[in-house]
């Protein structure tokens, strides 16, 4: 890319606004989850009306409280108006329906109105008749987005009304909120939303069969009309009187595409240069979250003449003065702040980073958050449980905005402005190095400690026999991931236990009670290895934070997980240990009942760090290794109970796989390690079980045969069981069980689906090595489903076993 200076054609507006000091984003499920709330009365059959009374409420309180905050100038305020997800959002204001909603009476309108809001709903939960839209994770983070679809023959069409109309009733709300200027609309940008989005083939597709199936790379082909559909919807925003507009490219943070790097720059100077060469538009602002945005982005942005462009500078790294030179004249948004913890932006790093950031950058410079604001929690101040000085570390969203503000002060003002701020930090900062909780010495010698033999165990061909002999389990032996149906009995149990209404006793009484009859139905069922079915975790992370030291749990601190779904992430703050055994008696209990084996079940150390918010003052690893190490402690105690089989989930492993490709080995090197360090203390008798829960796992399969588990039971029927043969491909050895039915939909699988499918993996594997299993847990389904689908599971079982000792081994 060159770095020749724009020609005069391509300079911005004459009058372009200054881009103030800003965040991309807010939380939009409001402080006591008013949205959610709304969308789920909606989604039980309440009226509409009620939903978007909700959703007006929720962005008046939010312009009221930015405002409020001290975002008063033009632009300032992000107008993010989507309430489901802003990916689904754009799909709708694009105009993309696919078209088996076309077909089911549904067609592309603003996602504000009524019928929208039944679109974006059928759309992100589907219909009787009609699949949803895929749901997958956004970029490492734990956040879901639906993905778009593109098929051959649905053509993009620019919804103009719905973005005047939205933009229109921020700008509206704004006017009757004290303080409020002008807001700033929002939306995923094209070269992002086709990154994002998946190529698929129609069903109608003339030519039909494979050959209408579009590669996935094709749909970078579509460039150029969605370029036409974006063009519309700007010249409306402009016309409604939007002075900026921010469009997200969160995907150029990441290399990890299936668009080759050149393509996807190369898309971008052509969106974007044809943007800034429309005669009535907005001024252009383009953040990059998630990492470092990449030389040839910016200076591919910098040819096209975007107005501005957003860095990550929590996650990625500051460009060095010729990557900005394209930039020249250009303002540039530090996203300082960072969008993603939940800690205090340390003010020394910040003020550095923005005084080297100006003298590199030859143009104007603003602060904001790395990312959109929806990651966090609404406001720390309403954490009034915590232990304050751990309260005082800690800065949500509306605190966010008060830094954003303070360090573009630093700008406007010089560097006294932020000298008490500065030195409150920094005071700040000592106390907590010293906090008793955040530095415990005997954790540290321990890790310290620690010996590669730790990491390691006995041979896998000495431990299978081994196990072979302890458990005399059949072949395709039938199991689940842990989970049963988490009723609302149990529900009401927890609930009584932690407001006090129901003691101790009363509560263990419950749960023994819960556990022996989910035994029983398993034994009912004729399944080889049992669970004790969870009954007494909430959430399978946060039940392991509020049993090991170093976490804290938040009242009020609520995030969007996915649609209507919110999580209350734990915070882990300190030093890891286990001050007692959290599993032990229940899996004890469960095992008292019955001859068959029980698997003790234990959440992984990645998994536990991937789902919290977690300290950012030493590194991940070490943090994963001191976890890793209570595990070990826990996995010790089950094995000297007398558990045989242990399972430690891991489902996150490939969530925290870095967006930069040359920073995989070294994750996937010490989430390995630590994975290892907690279960290595299984002995060679101990059946040690993993649980993975994503179906594209091909960049990881090498990391999970090191894990050095002896099962592995996997989601598979989601991608239509390909990972059998992938697994195959890559001669994977140790047990294996993929998932033969999807846990995600209420359907009960019939018996010959599962009979086709546990023939397919023991016909493409060893059939030694195969298991027989869901493919997640099943705390979110009812107990009649489970049991039918079980009861199918079993006998399907049955018939591919008879089958198998029909043909000698080996054959
Ligand atoms: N053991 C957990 C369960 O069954 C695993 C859940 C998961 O993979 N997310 O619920
Ligand atoms: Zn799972």
């Amino acid at each position: 890319m060159t770095t020749t200076p724009a020609r005069p054609e391509d300079q911005p507006p004459a009058q372009v606004p200054a881009l103030p000091a800003t965040v991309l984003g807010y939380p939009r499920i409001g402080p006591n989850r008013a949205i959610k709330k709304a969308l789920e009365a909606h989604w039980r059959g309440g009226d509409v009306a009620a939903l978007r009374e909700a959703i007006h409420a929720h962005r008046a309180r939010t312009l009221g409280r930015l405002a409020g905050l001290g975002l008063e100038s033009d632009s300032a305020i992000p107008a993010d108006g989507a309430v489901i997800d802003q990916v689904l959002d754009a799909s709708v204001l694009l105009g993309l329906v696919p078209r088996r909603f076309r077909e089911a009476g549904f067609s592309a309108t603003s996602p504000d109105t009524g019928e929208g809001l039944a679109l974006v709903s059928a759309l992100a939960r589907g219909t009787s008749t009609v699949e949803p839209l895929e749901l997958t994770k956004w970029f490492d983070t734990n956040y879901h987005y639906y993905v778009p679809e593109i098929e051959p023959d649905v053509g993009f069409s620019a919804q103009t009304d719905a973005v005047v109309e939205r933009f229109r009733a921020f700008r509206d709300l704004a006017a009757e909120t004290a303080g409020a200027a002008l807001p700033r609309p929002t939306l995923l940008g094209p070269v992002s939303f086709l990154l994002l989005a998946k190529a698929v083939s129609s069903a109608e597709s003339p030519t039909g069969g494979t050959d209408g199936a579009l590669a996935q790379e094709s749909r970078f082909d579509r460039l150029d009309e969605l370029v036409a559909a974006y063009s519309a919807l700007l010249g409306a925003l402009h016309d409604a009187g939007a002075a900026w507009v921010q469009l997200e490219e969160p995907a150029l943070a990441s290399d990890g595409w299936d668009v080759p790097r050149e393509q996807i720059v190369t898309g971008l100077r052509t969106a974007y240069t044809a943007f800034a060469g429309l005669t009535a538009r907005p001024a252009l602002f383009v953040p990059v979250s998630y990492g470092t945005a990449g030389d040839d982005a910016l200076a591919a942005l910098g040819a096209a003449g975007v107005e501005a462009v957003g860095l990550d500078l929590e996650r990625g790294a500051l460009p060095a003065k010729e990557g900005l030179a394209p930039l020249a004249g250009r303002t540039v948004a530090a996203g300082i702040v960072g969008g993603l913890n939940v800690w205090r932006t340390d003010v020394a790093r910040a003020a550095g980073l923005l005084d080297q950031l100006r003298e590199r950058h030859e143009g104007p410079v603003t602060v904001s958050s790395s990312t959109s604001l929806l990651h966090v929690p609404h406001d720390a101040a309403r954490e009034t449980q915590l232990d304050p000085q751990v309260a005082g570390w800690l800065a949500f969203a509306d605190q966010k905005v008060g830094e954003v503000l303070a360090l573009a002060g630093h700008l406007t003002a010089g560097p006294d402005a932020l000298e008490g701020l500065r030195a409150d930090d920094a005071s700040r900062r000592r106390l907590r190095e010293r906090h008793p909780q955040v530095r415990v010495e005997a954790v540290r010698r321990r890790l310290d400690e620690v010996l590669p033999e730790d990491r390691r165990r006995a041979a896998a061909e000495h431990r299978r026999a081994a196990q072979e002999a302890a458990l005399d389990l059949p072949p395709l032996p039938t199991t689940t991931i842990g989970s049963f149906p988490q009723t609302s009995e149990i529900r009401r149990v927890r609930a009584a236990h932690r407001r006090g209404a129901l003691d101790q006793q009363g509560y263990e009484e419950a749960i023994r009670g819960q556990i022996a009859d989910c035994i029983r139905r398993q034994e009912d069922l004729g399944l080889d290895v049992l669970v004790h079915g969870e009954a007494e975790r909430n959430d399978m992370v946060q039940y392991f934070a509020e049993n090991l030291e170093g976490f804290i749990t938040t009242t009020h601190g609520w995030v969007q997980s996915y649609g209507s779904r919110c999580l209350r992430p734990p915070i882990l703050f300190g030093d890891v240990h286990r001050p007692a055994p959290i599993t032990v008696e229940w899996t004890r209990y469960a095992a008292s009942l019955t001859r068959r084996p029980v698997k003790g079940m234990l959440t992984g150390p990645v998994t536990i760090l991937a789902w919290s918010f977690v300290r950012d003052d030493q590194p991940l690893a070490a943090t994963a290794d001191q976890i890793a190490l209570a595990l070990r402690d826990e996995v010790e105690d089950l094995q000297a109970a007398g558990t045989r089989i242990i399972q430690v989930d891991e489902p996150a492993l490939r969530e925290l796989l870095p967006l930069q490709v040359a920073h995989r080995p070294e994750y996937l090197r010490w989430s390995v390690e630590s994975f290892r360090l907690a279960t290595s203390a299984a002995k060679p008798d101990t059946q040690l079980h993993t649980h993975l829960c994503y179906s594209e796992f091909e960049t990881v399969i090498d990391a999970i045969d090191a894990l050095d588990a002896d099962v592995t039971t996997l989601e598979a029927s989601r991608s239509g069981f390909e990972v059998v043969t992938a697994l195959a491909e890559h001669g994977f050895s140790r047990g294996i069980g993929p998932g033969v039915w999807d846990i995600h939909s209420p359907r009960v699988p019939g018996v010959d689906e599962l009979i086709e499918r546990l023939r397919l993996a023991a016909e493409v594997l060893d059939p030694q090595i195969v298991w027989s299993n869901p493919d997640c847990g099943l705390k979110t389904r009812g107990w009649e489903e489970t049991e039918a689908s079980l009861r199918h599971l079993v006998n399907a079982t049955a018939v591919v076993r008879a089958e198998l000792a029909r043909v000698p081994a080996g054959v």
